[in-house]
């Protein structure tokens, strides 16, 4: 269970909230959406919403966002507007909610004149629970004027980051729905995110003049999700085996440029795998169809720059790979979250080398602003930090977050184990030696030059060729000496003073590095690729990851249950099969017929009556009347002959 950071201001709403009300939720729940209960924080949102309040939500990628406006969207009498700025995915979106059996529909600027109009008659006939639409029609006050004459009883904005400048992917678009609070009043407004940095938080509830929000911040781990990091060597051989690991399996490749995006989609047709580049230089038909056929599962493969995947609601995607470091953890972050919607285990693999830092520096090197250039920088330090320091992966990236995760996550390369570390506390002892006696108020930088014996002006200037540390450490190169100091950082053995003028400050000692310095504490950091002739693995080394590793066997246990034994992958696939045939004769992706969860469910459960197959997670009544049938004959017919038809 990932219970909520926070959850704010629940004062008074919950008495509002009528018994009838919650037995209407209880109902639908199984009924329409087909779950047995909820996922973390939904309730409480739910609650909020239905007790007319506004609210602030910022749950995961996965974290069951949809449910917590469409639930009480039915529950309640009069309209629920939902705003998205995901136009491409709107009518999916859509689809997905009339799966379930909701009266849902949208209007948006790639509807011509005649649809839009039957929707409208829709609307006035009181047909529609659920209306779709995009920021840029709800910009327009004759479209506001115009939804005023229904009873617009809620507002729910999904991907609400973009209404703040400091959110990665802001909406001018977006400014305008300030006009909600004040032209609907009654209406409470809902605000949906993934990305829940405090700033953005503070900026969308000022913006949308939430008042009073219910606000709700949920953990942001994401267990279903392993990740491990590797240096790259042949990228394009390792994205190739890394794929062949994944038969069949839904997934996207990222890489830094256009160029890339094609070699890499080329490498993968050539050994048979249907993957397709997909970049800012294709035009919007190619880029639209790509999508198209990765959502309906055409293809399995997408190889593309970062534009490539917001909002795509695509549960199934079983694995990322980033072919190169990424610019930012937020955005790695982001990007890896792609996979594993339906909490369903997923792989993220991160190859990078130090050709990607040398880009990344040459692009921060171009940039004119002065705070752009340091925020940049402080970015790549971030992400130098994740890719090379020996510590959990997942306590890492949810740092970032402003969450404390206290490691030995079962389900990262360093807590499996796959990482070597080397015994590296005498060439720790030097930089923290050269720190001490150089005042301990120099960056990395200089501390490197002086281990190095690099007789910079800086260094000359200060005396600092004078040091008995000066050149004790040339048995290293300098990469492995600034990669070492990153690994202190992280480590807390050095601490950063605070900035001087935008720059980041020198280092100082923590007591955990004087100690170290002392010889009262070993340090052990993850093999580097391109270390000197001192890189021997130490046994004491290695027996400090057997401890780190040890609570892993629990998760790894967990994760063995959520697979299916490679007796039952035929039944399986023989589902998977089905399910796509009925997406393509109803017009909807796959994963909108039954989730990949949902398939699992049925091949363990082997339901062969209806009464079985709607116990099972993710059938609800409108899919079991809809083709419920035909899933218990794929099961049934299985059962007796051990084959199926409708193979993937
Ligand atoms: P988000 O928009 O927050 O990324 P979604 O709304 O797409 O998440 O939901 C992610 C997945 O979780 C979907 O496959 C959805 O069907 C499933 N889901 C949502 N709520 C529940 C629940 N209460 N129980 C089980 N599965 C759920
Ligand atoms: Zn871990």
């Amino acid at each position: 269970m990932r219970p909520p950071l926070e959850l704010l201001g629940t004062a008074g709403h919950t008495g509002a909230v009528t018994a009838e009300q919650k037995k209407s939720v209880k109902h639908h729940l199984k009924h329409s959406f087909g779950f047995s209960g909820f996922k973390p924080n939904q309730q409480d949102i739910i609650d909020a919403s239905l007790a007319g309040r506004d609210l602030f939500a910022a749950l995961p990628t996965g974290g069951g966002k949809s449910l917590c406006y469409q639930l009480p969207a039915l529950v309640r009498p009069g309209l629920t507007v939902v705003v998205s700025p995901l136009i491409a995915l709107m009518k999916d979106q859509v689809d997905a909610a009339r799966e379930n059996g909701l009266a849902a529909a949208y209007i948006n600027s790639s509807q011509d004149a005649d649809t839009a109009r039957g929707v409208w008659r829709e609307l006035s006939a009181g047909k529609v629970k659920l209306l779709y639409v995009s920021p840029e029609r709800l910009s327009g006050a004759e479209f506001r004027a115009a939804l005023r004459s229904f009873k617009v009883a809620a507002f729910a904005v999904d991907e609400a980051h973009c209404v703040s400048e400091w959110g990665h992917e802001f909406r001018p678009d977006y400014r305008t729905l300030s006009n909600l609070r004040t032209e609907f009043p009654d209406a409470p407004i809902a605000a949906f995110t993934a990305t829940a940095t405090r700033e953005v938080q503070q900026d969308v509830v000022t913006q949308l003049g939430l008042r009073d929000p219910f606000i709700v911040r949920a953990g942001f781990n994401r267990p279903e999700l392993r990740y491990r990091v590797l240096r790259k060597a042949k990228a394009e051989q390792q994205i190739v085996n890394f794929v062949a690991e994944h038969p069949g399996d839904p997934g996207i490749v990222y890489r830094s440029t256009r160029k890339a995006t094609e070699q890499t989609a080329e490498a993968l047709q050539r050994v048979g795998v249907a993957a397709e580049a997909y970049h800012a230089g294709l035009s919007d038909d190619v880029r639209s169809q790509v999508q198209e056929r990765f959502v309906r599962d055409g293809i399995q493969v997408v190889v593309a720059t970062i534009a490539f995947g917001m909002g795509i609601d695509k549960s199934n995607v079983r694995w990322i790979l980033h072919g190169d470091l990424p610019k930012s953890l937020e955005g790695y972050y982001q990007e890896t979250g792609r996979a594993g919607r339906d909490g369903e285990p997923a792989d993220t693999l991160l190859l990078w080398g130090a050709q990607d830092i040398a880009i990344i520096r040459r692009h921060i090197e171009n940039m004119q602003v002065e705070h752009e250039h340091h925020a940049a920088e402080e970015r790549l330090r971030q992400v130098l930090r994740y890719v090379e320091s020996g510590v959990c992966r997942r306590t890492t990236l949810l740092s970032h977050f402003d969450e404390h995760y206290p490691g030995s996550c079962g389900g990262c390369d360093v807590c499996l184990g796959e990482i070597e570390f080397d015994d590296c506390t005498v060439p720790a002892q030097k930089l923290l030696s050269a720190a001490v006696r150089t005042g301990e108020v120099f960056g990395a930088h200089h501390l490197v030059d002086i281990v190095t014996g690099t007789a910079t002006d800086r260094v000359l200037e200060r005396g600092h060729n004078e040091l008995p540390t000066f050149g004790v450490g040339t048995e290293h190169d300098r990469q492995w000496w600034l990669s070492l100091a990153r690994d202190l950082e992280s480590g807390s053995y050095l601490l950063r003073r605070e900035s001087e003028g935008g720059r980041p400050g020198g280092f100082m000692l923590s007591s955990k590095g004087r100690l170290l310095l002392r010889g009262k504490e070993s340090f052990a950091a993850a093999r580097r690729a391109d270390s000197g002739p001192a890189a021997k693995t130490s046994s004491a080394a290695k027996t400090a990851r057997g401890v780190q590793a040890g609570s892993a066997a629990a998760q790894t246990a967990a994760a063995a249950q959520a697979a299916l034994r490679p007796d039952q992958e035929e039944l399986f696939r023989c589902l998977k099969g089905l399910r796509k045939k009925i997406a393509g004769e109803r017009g909807v992706p796959p994963y909108v017929v039954f989730s990949d969860k949902t398939l699992k469910v049925m091949t363990r459960n082997r339901p062969t009556d209806p009464s079985a197959l709607l116990r099972c997670h993710g059938v609800g009544d409108r899919k079991l009347e809809a083709y419920g049938a035909r899933f218990l004959d794929a099961i049934r017919g299985f059962l007796a002959s051990g084959e199926c038809g409708e193979k993937e």
